[in-house]
């Protein structure tokens, strides 16, 4: 079989105990299957992004013995390969301008499970006098459920139209949208096994449907338990998590490796034996869906 994975961290901040974990289990279980684990910076949202950070997530991976294969892709220089992509949607009339405001879309949409469901006004009446305003692109979606089966929450299905609607491709304002971007990247790269945050699992659907929209071949998907604080938030940028401690990173090693189940005792050892102990002794379904409440 052959196994490409990923790691694909933003650089809006230090890595923290949620992003090592995504980091550890996509490379453990490449690793364990003789596959490729390859990192891809999603750069694309440059408001969010703190300088430094990108060298900061990658010099800290590498202090952690986690060893990537190839050079790091970042997505701030893939714009022409988005272009393409949604060039082939406008082809296919998949995708249409949508030249409504931030405030029309809210008022006129009704809540669905991941934001405002778009009331799809653009995709049936397109206004008269479009060439003054540069529009968002948004995918037209169908009245189809979505089914895959995750390797750690099991099966999932969603009707995009109806919990999510017509989903934009490209702002208003010229930026990528993150599932358009990562899909492209993913089929681009190769990539077969996705194991990331299961803070995405509702947005899979979506990916699966511009997989289908591309005539891509589908990857497979494990979303892992999400690292949250004592209060059930998941730890990020907007909830403090503090910074990984470099003098402590075995036992952080350790401590993530704990969360992934791997058997007990686990080794004193440094981080690359602590690795290779880790990669002869992965097995995904052990790993379990559950949120884990960590002191960050
Ligand atoms: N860049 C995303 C994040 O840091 C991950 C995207 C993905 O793994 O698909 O949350």
């Amino acid at each position: 079989m052959q196994y490409i994975g990923r790691f694909a961290p933003s650089p809006t901040g230090h890595l923290h105990i949620g992003s090592l974990l995504t980091a550890v289990a996509s490379f453990l279980d490449a690793k364990a299957n003789g596959g490729a684990w390859l990192v891809r910076m999603e750069d694309l949202d440059k408001p969010r992004e703190v300088a430094g950070a990108a060298d900061d997530i990658l010099r800290t991976m590498d202090a952690f013995s986690l060893h990537w294969d190839g050079e790091v892709v970042y997505q701030s220089q893939r714009h022409a390969l988005y272009r393409a992509a949604l060039e082939e949607l406008k082809r296919k009339n998949a995708v249409y301008p949508c030249y409504c405001s931030r405030k029309t879309v809210q008022e006129n949409g009704r809540q669905g499970i991941d934001g405002i469901i778009y009331n799809g006004n653009c995709r049936f009446r397109q206004p008269n006098n479009p060439a003054q305003k540069t529009p968002a692109w948004r995918i037209k979606t169908h009245n189809q459920v979505i089914v895959f089966e995750d390797k750690i929450f099991g099966i999932q299905q969603q009707n995009i139209e109806q919990e999510v609607g017509d989903f934009v491709l490209l702002r208003a304002d010229g930026e990528w949208a993150y599932q358009l971007a990562v899909v492209v990247d993913d089929c681009h790269q190769g990539v077969t096994h996705i194991v990331r945050g299961s803070d995405l699992l509702l947005s899979t659907p979506r990916q699966i449907y511009l997989y289908q929209q591309f005539n891509f071949s589908l990857p497979e998907y494990a979303h892992l338990p999400l690292l949250t604080n004592a209060w059930g938030q998941k730890w990020s940028k907007q909830t403090l998590a503090p910074a990984l401690d470099l003098s402590q990173k075995e036992q952080l090693l350790q401590q993530v490796l704990a969360y992934l189940n791997l058997p007990q005792p686990i080794p004193d050892e440094n981080c690359n034996a602590l690795l290779q102990w880790a990669i002869l002794h992965w097995d995904i379904q052990k790993v379990q869906p559950q949120a884990i409440v960590c002191g960050g």
